[in-house]
């Protein structure tokens, strides 16, 4: 913590406004603001700044976000999309936010194209046989039944995929062997993406008969990362798997050698209209209960960890922030709608479904964000507003400083399942998370509870009620484009 003592003399000259500004510019880590009075922030009145400085200090104290997500990976565990473990979260969910007695608590229920994994055994046949550890990706086809075996052929990007000619491919199993980027912002898991959904399509294209690929992922040990794989345009699937990153190493220095034979045994099974569903609660707002702040999460998972991380914690954080709000003694203006989105990880289902049957109130959605990646501190305030409702931005990042959050760009991604809100015009928000180690965990079996910090979970909590109760209790428009 740096104390005032030791601001730049030039900034005091300021007054504390303007030097809040002047640290931030100078790039100086967050000061402890908490034990200035009456901070005052251009546009706020001094009772809702009042409010929203108790707001955070309760958040910070608050065990509550740390109990949800305990009891969601405790008491559901795994929830793969379309399951019985995901029916079982939103029965848990549903429960929990009655017995927080939010208001207009429901089931939001849809369908989507059911996947899952029964079976996978990669290994190498020759020259030195031995197992891979796998995962097959969403999507992914089964093998013939005893499986397929191949020879690899071994890319180091899509992109070289791409320019592979058919007679290099054909017959063959292809590898993709692209390292993820370790980042603080997530920026590395881009390529990753599209590396993890193209291989499948791209290889079937050039008839190759099934695709592995490096995991997504930063960290070292041997698990395997899962996640979803596109399906190709004629609708048959090529088996896709995931090897973890040693393996990965194993089969890169052995192809670097010669020939290498590898069989791919994979069983999934799918089926289409499978029930899933969004589940919804509210804090009703004083004034305009029809205007809606919405803060989502998703409570699917993939189905080896127990996702605590992915989005166990987007879950606690957003749900623990609503019930502070409903607990003040007088409501914010608008509403504040919890949204906690099904099936995620296979495709964004829940949040296609969620714009479809609000697309009459889009225009009602004053902001948006999403809650999905880990449960690290935030460190970044990034908005996607009109241009003229900046000033509005730089005053919630200023209620937000003192929790060492500082001002991002204004083009802000929200999260996978405000995309199609961001896609119908909807300002959204991103309260960043410090993802270092995000992609070390996601989507493998060492997703679970003992990776997430008490302090740092809550104070996520404490950005998004900051966030979220402004948003609700002031006047602003984030559309406001002149
Ligand atoms: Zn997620």
């Amino acid at each position: 913590m740096t104390s005032m003592l030791s601001f730049p003399r030039r900034a005091l000259a300021f007054g504390a406004g303007a030097a809040l500004l002047c640290w931030f510019a100078l790039g100086q880590p967050a000061p402890a603001w908490q034990a200035a009075p009456a901070l005052e922030v251009a546009g706020v009145p001094a009772d809702v700044v009042r409010t929203v400085e108790g707001l955070r200090e309760r958040a910070l104290a608050s065990p509550m976000a740390y109990e949800l997500v305990e009891g969601l990976t405790t008491e559901v565990g795994p929830r793969l999309a379309g399951s019985p473990g995901e029916q079982r979260a939103i029965s848990w969910a549903e429960q929990r936010l009655r017995a927080l007695r939010f208001e207009a608590v429901r089931v939001e229920p849809f369908t989507i194209p059911f996947w899952e994994r029964v079976s996978e055994k990669v290994s190498i046949i020759a020259p030195a046989p031995q197992d891979l550890v796998a995962t097959a990706l969403g999507g992914s086809g089964s093998t013939p039944e005893g499986g397929l075996e191949a020879e690899v052929v071994r890319f180091t990007s899509l992109e070289g995929l791409r320019a592979a000619s058919r007679a290099q491919v054909a017959g063959k199993i292809v590898f993709i062997d692209e390292p993820t980027t370790r980042t603080q912002d997530g920026s590395g898991y881009g390529a990753g993406v599209a590396k993890r959904s193209l291989c499948a399509p791209v290889t079937q294209a050039l008839g190759g008969v099934a695709c592995l690929i490096r995991s997504v992922g930063t960290h070292s040990h041997r698990f395997a990362h899962q996640g979803g794989n596109a399906r190709a345009r004629n609708g048959a699937v090529l088996p896709a798997a995931a090897i973890s990153p040693p393996d990965a190493d194993q089969l890169s220095r052995l192809t670097a050698r010669g020939p290498v034979r590898v069989r791919i045994a994979i069983k999934t099974e799918s089926r289409d209209g499978v029930a899933s569903g969004n589940v919804i609660a509210e804090v009703r707002g004083r004034e305009r209960p029809d205007e809606i702040v919405l803060i989502g999460a998703h409570l699917d998972s993939w189905d080896q960890g127990t996702g605590a991380l992915d989005d166990g914690a987007g879950v606690a954080i957003v749900t623990a922030a609503a019930k502070l709000i409903a607990d003040l003694p007088r409501r914010p203006r608008r509403t504040i709608r919890v949204v906690l989105f099904g099936a995620e990880e296979t495709g964004i289902h829940g949040a296609i479904a969620y714009a479809a049957r609000h697309k009459d109130q889009l225009a009602n959605h004053i902001v948006a964000a999403e809650s999905d990646f880990g449960a690290r501190k935030v460190f970044r305030f990034q908005t996607r507003f009109g241009p003229s409702a900046l000033p509005a931005a730089r005053a919630i990042q200023r209620l937000l400083a003192p929790l060492g959050i500082g001002p991002g760009d204004n083009n802000a991604f929200g999260g996978p399942d405000v995309t199609p809100l961001r896609e119908a015009g909807v300002p959204v928000v991103n309260l960043a998370q410090n993802g270092w180690d995000y992609f070390d965990f996601h989507h493998t079996p060492n997703d679970t509870l003992d990776k997430i910090d008490k302090e740092e979970l809550a104070q996520n909590v404490a950005a998004y009620v900051v966030f979220a109760y402004l948003a609700a209790e002031m006047d602003w428009d984030f559309r406001k484009a002149g």
